[in-house]
């Protein structure tokens, strides 16, 4: 069975359908998990130990402060790399943008972009960059599972999901890889509210809302989670409604959820004015240009 046939076979039990992501959203894992596994893997599996302060600067402001934040593993890879391209300190001390083509050719092609899928292509091509890719996405997941641990939900997360379960049939949205996520939910024992958990193997956040959900619940009744812009993305691009957890203001966010998101939500009264104010706070914080580039603050 493909990942699109298992998403189709999700039937509604509650009227209403949420949709929520896990890593930065749900958990306060998007800073141990990039600063302290994807980095460090970066800089050594892409030889950026004479550009590292910068490589961690372009890393982070991909991954983490920036409109592309939570963006799949891979894009956010080459977006990192060309950052450091663009920037003439890096280039000063030696930086050369490695030969990435085929990685960019497969991102362009590949609808699920995973390790399962990169092995494959792997296997059927040989290809040396692609090779140098798998082993450092797999060493990420490794350090992953090294690394990351007793990292618990955020604030109010559980009791979203308690007061969730009379009216709404909640799913993991995420571009994690599954074993992962299971982990994590598992671990803080909350994976019992959710009624799947789909990862990074199982398609896009979009394929995941489309596929679960699409046709199946009464117009508004379909929302999605996230602290990404992409999530956002996934939101729209199939007509849900999106609440945004701020980055670095998540607690916050998941109270106002639970006071006021939910009963708006249920209520009919979450479209319109109240998204639209929740969007613009949340879009605010993300920029789209990183602060090496950004002109100077007046003191
Ligand atoms: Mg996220």
């Amino acid at each position: 069975m493909s990942h699109i046939d298992d998403l189709k076979s999700f039937t509604p039990a509650k009227a209403f359908f949420v949709g929520i992501d896990s890593d930065g959203c749900a958990f306060d894992t998007m800073e141990i998990k990039q600063k302290e596994c994807f980095i460090p893997n970066t800089c050594n599996y892409w030889e950026l130990q004479a550009v590292s302060t910068m490589a961690r600067q372009a890393g982070e402001f991909v991954n983490l402060y920036s409109q592309w934040r939570g963006i799949n593993r891979f894009p956010a890879l080459v977006m990192t790399l060309d950052l450091l391209a663009d920037r003439p300190e890096a280039l000063e001390r030696g930086y050369k943008l490695p030969e990435i083509a085929p990685l960019r050719d497969w991102i362009g092609r590949e609808t699920a972009l995973s390790n399962t899928t990169l092995k494959k292509e792997v296997a059927g091509t040989n290809d040396p960059l692609l090779t140098q890719t798998l082993r450092w996405s797999e060493a990420v997941n490794e350090t992953v599972g090294k690394v990351v641990r007793n990292v618990p939900p955020f604030p109010y997360v559980r009791q979203c999901l308690e007061t969730l379960q009379a009216q709404a049939d909640v799913i993991v949205v995420s571009a994690t890889p599954c074993d992962a996520l299971v982990r994590e939910w598992a671990e803080h024992d909350i994976a019992r509210y959710a009624r799947m958990i789909c990862g990074q193997e199982m398609g896009s956040k979009k394929e995941h809302l489309q596929h679960c959900a699409g046709g199946k619940y009464a117009p508004d009744h379909v929302l999605m989670i996230g602290d990404a812009p992409g999530d956002m993305k996934a939101a729209k691009a199939n007509n849900c409604l999106f609440f945004p957890i701020n980055p670095g203001k998540e607690a916050q966010s998941w109270q106002r959820f639970l006071e006021e998101g939910i009963v708006r939500f249920y209520a009919g009264t979450f479209r319109g004015a109240y998204e639209e104010e929740l969007v613009k706070e949340f879009m605010d914080l993300l920029p789209s240009v990183p602060p090496w580039k950004s002109p100077r603050k007046c003191c």
